[in-house]
């Protein structure tokens, strides 16, 4: 297998896949991968350290990063990555990228994301006890239609009793491994575990308050301060 062989369309959606590949192109290249050369293996590259190295942030601090420069360590046999970052060459080593390593905030984005899909059948039966044109208490004298709605959960905001319910379950591991394994064509997050998808409707049933609002108005409850919503909370209990 040859570098040149790795620049096509990378579609890898496995992260055992992708550390196979990834330590691949290390052992062929002793050269760098940048833009201008291996478009598409620095994107993915880009892609993947900042998805999953757990020090990305404090390797790049913000800035973008020009190249990634592949060589073998001083006094070492071993290669290693390095990213260039305008004149400065930063190390960064393969053991962040593994599997369960992760950052926790991706992690969580996910489960979140997973969440989400799982209440969704919730979200539309609580739409559905509405008439239509809806009157959003929100935009007073504008009438919505269904496809206009959404539901908000106020006291605990939907964030919140995701946290709460991942510190319940106080095991994170296991619930990152009941996600589908996404790919590019397929970019919808679910568990693909029905008693865990269970458990955390139940969780979110007893733990919401929902209040049904036309999308604009509620961008624009998000957009209130603390007192506003208060406020609203207030008159629609
Ligand atoms: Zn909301």
């Amino acid at each position: 297998m040859t570098i040149k062989k790795h620049n096509k369309a990378l579609n890898f959606t496995e992260k055992r896949k992708r550390c196979v590949f990834i330590k691949k192109i290390l052992e062929d290249s002793n050269n760098y991968i940048g833009q201008d050369n291996y478009p598409n293996i620095f994107n993915f590259l880009v892609d993947i350290f900042k998805t999953y190295h757990r020090d990305w942030n404090d390797k790049c601090k913000g800035h973008p990063v020009d190249r990634f420069i592949v060589q073998q360590a001083s006094g070492q046999h071993t290669y290693c990555y390095y990213l260039v970052i305008g004149d400065t060459k930063v190390d960064i080593g393969m053991k962040g990228l593994r599997k369960n390593s992760y950052k926790d905030s991706v992690r969580k984005e996910d489960i979140k994301a997973a969440c989400r899909s799982a209440i969704k059948p919730v979200i539309d039966k609580f739409k559905n006890q509405f008439n239509y044109p809806f009157e959003c208490p929100i935009m007073e004298g504008e009438k919505f239609g269904r496809n206009d709605v959404d539901v908000h959960h106020f006291d605990k905001d939907f964030d919140t009793v995701v946290l709460s319910w991942i510190n319940e379950k106080n095991n994170i591991d296991n619930i990152c491994k009941k996600i589908n394994d996404k790919s590019d064509e397929n970019c919808d997050t679910h568990f693909i575990d029905e008693k865990l998808i269970n458990d955390f409707i139940e969780y979110h049933n007893c733990n919401s308050k929902l209040l049904l609002l036309s999308k604009k108005g509620h961008k624009k409850v998000h957009s209130l301060n603390s007192a506003a919503l208060l406020l609203i909370k207030s008159t629609s209990a």
